[in-house]
């Protein structure tokens, strides 16, 4: 299906060589390795807008946008310019300072619920904190997580599901020791029962649930609105903390993220990604009382080298502004919606099975039949088998041609305020003609 076209990825190769012979799998993140779609990862030299240009000069309509924080684009001239300022002054001074009081201050402004915030330097981080907090203000040592959102890769998080319902996780990674996976458990997205069931058995010891509102690590798994409501209201009637992970629907989604869209106020709210605007900013925030047993005003230890640092700081608070100056979410659905209907429309054309799930400017095409009573998938177990096969011929067809989808079957696209008409409606052409080629070869 490839064969018309032979991309020189040579450089790419070279140092991909290279690089595998100083660093784990040649990457520094797992997924940038194209192990999961095979291939030569591109080498990125340079990106401007919606373009990511690799070493052997190719350019690329990019979708990935870095897995997320490139709300408006690569190089943003206002992200740019206050990183610009900021460095002339200096980059690290590891004492107080006002770039992070002016982030915090719009945060605070802006997100209701989010009363007090603490600046990290990733999502894992925050993740890694939130959970602290949860546990040392309810005196409880467990965690609710659910089967299909990821939460970073601290220990507690790089769990499964154990072999029953409501059971304790184990490990899902090696180094992970089973004392710490027994304090999590694992339990399956849109199954309220699963969720009463496991605070059951584990009746006084769920300190939170902590969820991906928008799950987007693991496809995109739409979940109901009432799943959202009466998750909160299950954990609230057991005496545990709401945490909302919005490290990717966190000024995504709204600026609020989907704390607003929903109407539902966790106690804990963790960011990252868009909120550094490409540099590496976590924060956690929430209610003032739990964010006050914070040190050095309370007895939850949490501490940073590089917290706070004034560059990453004046690139989020350039994207924060931008935000609520340029009010981008609807026109994004909306190129993200006609995306998403012309990949389906391809598909119907072509007889290829594809459903495109989507929110905002997120979206995740699934290949083959989609088996569920109301046609979405909620759960990772609802994935066609023939997905990732179907995925991988697609995205190498569009990479081929200049378009870079997210490199894995199981990860979203994201379309950004930099993507011009011209650049959607070019890289639309090519995914349906990817996904009609499908149906030459089925
Ligand atoms: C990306 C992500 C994380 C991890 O953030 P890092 O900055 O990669 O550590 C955690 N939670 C969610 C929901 C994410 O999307």
């Amino acid at each position: 299906m490839t064969a018309t076209i032979k991309q020189k990825t040579s450089r790419s190769a070279a140092l991909f060589e290279r690089s595998k012979r100083v660093s784990p799998g040649g990457v520094h993140s797992p997924v940038r390795a194209f192990k999961g779609v095979g291939g030569t990862p591109r080498f990125v030299e340079s990106a401007r807008g919606a373009v990511l240009t690799d070493v052997d000069g190719n350019n690329y309509i990019d979708f990935c946008m870095a897995w997320g924080p490139m709300l408006f684009g690569h190089q943003d001239q206002d992200v740019a310019r206050a990183v610009r300022v900021s460095m002339s002054r200096g980059w690290s001074y590891g004492t107080a300072e006002p770039y992070s009081l002016e982030l915090a201050e719009l945060m605070t402004k802006n997100i209701p619920w989010a009363q007090k915030v603490r600046f990290v330097n990733s999502g894992t981080e925050a993740v890694m904190s939130a959970l602290r907090v949860a546990r040392a203000a309810t005196g409880r040592d467990k965690i609710i997580k659910f089967d299909g959102c990821y939460h970073g890769h601290s220990d507690p998080l790089l769990v499964r599901a154990g072999s029953g319902l409501a059971e304790m996780a184990s490990p899902d990674s090696a180094g992970v020791s089973a004392s710490v996976a027994r304090d999590t458990v694992v339990v399956p997205l849109d199954d309220l029962g699963a969720l009463e069931a496991a605070f059951k058995k584990h009746k006084g010891h769920i300190a939170a649930v902590i969820v991906e509102p928008v799950p987007a690590n693991n496809g995109l798994l739409l979940q109901k609105k009432s799943f959202l409501r009466e998750m909160t209201a299950i954990a609230r009637r057991h005496g545990a903390l709401v945490i909302f992970d919005e490290v990717i629907t966190g000024f995504r989604t709204a600026f609020g993220g989907m704390a607003e869209l929903t109407g539902i106020r966790p106690d804990l709210v963790t960011y990252g990604k868009i909120i550094g605007g490409g540099f590496p900013v976590g924060a956690y925030a929430g209610r003032r009382d739990l964010m006050d047993m914070v040190a050095p005003s309370g007895p939850v230890y949490q501490a940073g080298t590089l917290s706070g640092n004034p560059v990453a700081m004046a690139a989020g608070c350039a994207m924060l502004k931008k935000i609520l100056r340029v009010k981008p979410y609807k026109r994004l659905a909306a190129e993200a919606e006609k995306f998403a209907a012309a990949a389906e429309a391809a598909g119907r054309k072509a007889g290829v099975p594809v459903r495109v799930q989507r929110f905002s400017s997120m979206f995740w095409m699934i290949f083959g039949n989609v088996d569920t009573a109301d046609g979405f998938v909620r759960r990772p177990d609802q994935t066609p088998a023939e997905h990732r096969d179907l995925y991988l011929k697609v995205f190498h067809y569009a990479l081929e041609r200049g378009v870079y989808l997210t490199p894995s079957a199981f990860e979203v696209d994201f379309v950004s305020a930099a993507h011009s008409a011209a650049q959607l409606e070019r890289a639309s052409k090519v995914v349906c003609r990817a996904i009609e080629s499908l149906g030459d070869i089925s």
